[in-house]
């Protein structure tokens, strides 16, 4: 028996003798060796290609469809109808080396590199290799630079269209070759900005420059002449901020009737600027103020309660109050296929309440949110099937039943607005056919949404009450401080 180390000798037919005592191969041994030629170079070619990041497989991915973008426009360029060649009749000289009568100019000495700053647009479809290709660099240089940024918590797959990409590089001047990319900044937002160089190494690093925002409060104010909106954005207001005030007031002020020319507005609201004085973001209004008609002098306030609730107070605290919707669809027709109140069950012969009222309304209609609030709960409730609660304050909460499916980003602890959309009209649970199961609860008892006047929205009191009354202070403060700085 031969043991597994013991080298035999092949006695088959694969090697052979020839007669002058050199080995030749035969056919069928020529045959095996390619084959296992070929089968272990396909071997290596998965296993490599595994091995490959994804960044690596994506930057391949890009860099053949630059090529095949580069060829396309290779053959767009050829295919360009070349202007017609002007013939010059007074001109016998042909220009050749053959002539010695046409001087040559020798490029060389007065080639000058000159250092040149210029401004990239991102384009849709761009990526940043394929820019840096565009401007002449090499794809392993480019590369590099995407490698500096990523160090920096840059990732250059995040480049959008209409990005601008600064760079400064250095050309030769006759031809406008790229000699050199010297220095890229990239600020995908305000408040930070990635900027790429090169060391005495000549290899490119980068760093994040983290621009510290300011927040600053904004007063306007003025007469309206026409519309309360037009004259806003006339006197500089943005239009964000319009629309806020719009809706802060919708619920005290019938814009139609209320208004008047000669009224007065005046909002202040924060906004964030960047080092350079850019307002990078126009945010919340602390402050707005309508006078109506001389007497009529309205002022609501910003301020956010213990609980984190945002809402807007008069200077007494008092909310503004906000109506439930009773009738929280899309589908304004719906009609009430069966009211709220006890009646007595065909079958279990006992009386039952019918805790909320039901809106025949077809499959899959928006359902909205009654009220300003926080998700309570968004799951499976047996009978109801997918279902909704949304606590509006201390005292309202309200139920929505049977729907087909909840609206994205609907879960508990979630707050949403009024009109905003939760869910579906469904069948879900215990139903017969599509419609909501719409509930109103106060002090976390089921009552007739038909019939009680509910509103969300409480009033300030105590500890918040006292908060509220300083931040009034210092809003007036900072609003009379504006103010008169703008009229000087
Ligand atoms: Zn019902």
């Amino acid at each position: 028996m031969s043991s597994f180390f013991e080298v035999t000798t092949p006695v088959n037919d694969e090697w052979l003798e020839d007669n002058t005592g050199r080995r030749r191969i035969s056919g069928q041994g020529v045959m095996l060796f390619l084959y296992s030629v070929i089968v272990s170079f396909a071997l290596i070619l998965v296993v490599s290609k595994n091995f490959e990041t994804p960044e690596q497989i994506l930057a391949e991915e890009q860099l053949a469809e630059e090529g095949k973008r580069v060829n396309e426009e290779k053959i767009a360029a050829n295919n360009m109808t070349l202007p017609e060649v002007y013939v010059d009749e007074n001109v016998t000289e042909i220009e050749s080396f053959d002539n010695p009568t046409v001087e040559w100019t020798v490029q060389g000495e007065e080639n000058q590199p000159e250092v040149k700053d210029e401004v990239l647009i991102v384009e849709k479809g761009d990526h940043f290799i394929g820019i840096l290709q565009r401007l002449g660099m090499e794809y392993n240089e480019a590369s590099q630079i995407t490698s500096a940024l990523k160090k920096v918590g840059y990732d250059v797959r995040s480049l959008q269209a209409g990005q601008k990409i600064n760079i400064t590089k250095t050309v030769d001047v006759p031809f406008g070759e790229l000699l050199s990319v010297d220095k890229i900044v990239i600020e995908p937002s305000a408040s930070v900005k990635y900027i790429v160089t090169r060391n005495e190494d000549e290899k490119y690093v980068a760093e994040a420059e983290q621009q510290e925002l300011k927040n600053e409060n904004k007063t306007i104010s003025g007469t309206i002449r026409n519309s309360l909106a037009a004259t806003m954005r006339n006197a500089g207001v943005p239009q964000s901020v319009v629309s806020n005030f719009a809706n802060i007031f919708t619920y005290k002020v019938n814009f139609r009737s209320d208004i008047k020319a000669g009224d007065t507005f005046r909002v202040m609201y924060d906004r964030k600027m960047a080092p350079d004085g850019r307002v990078v973001k126009n945010g919340n209004i602390l402050y707005a103020e309508l006078n109506l008609g001389r007497r009529n002098k309205i002022t609501l306030y910003r301020y956010k309660d213990a609980s984190g609730n945002v809402d807007y107070y008069d200077e007494k605290g008092m909310a503004l109050k906000r109506a439930l919707v009773r009738k929280p669809l899309e589908f304004s027709s719906a009609r009430v296929s069966s009211h709220f109140g006890w009646r007595r069950h065909p079958i279990l012969k006992q009386r039952i309440l019918h805790s909320g009222v039901d809106y025949a309304a077809p499959m899959g209609s928006r359902i909205y949110a009654s009220g300003d609030g926080v998700i309570q709960r968004a799951q499976w409730a047996q009978g109801y099937g997918r279902y909704v609660v949304i606590r509006h304050n201390s005292e309202y909460s309200t139920g929505y039943a049977h729907m087909s499916g909840f609206a994205r980003g609907i879960k508990p602890g979630v707050r949403v607005k009024q009109g905003q959309v939760i869910g579906y009209v469904g069948s879900t649970g215990r139903s017969t056919g599509p419609h909501l199961h719409f509930e109103i609860m106060k002090n976390g008892k089921k009552v007739d949404p038909l019939k009680i006047k509910a509103a969300t929205g409480a009033n300030l009191a105590g500890a918040d009450l006292r908060k509220f009354k300083q931040e009034v202070s210092r809003i007036v403060a900072m609003v009379e401080k504006d103010s008169k700085l703008a009229s000087k």
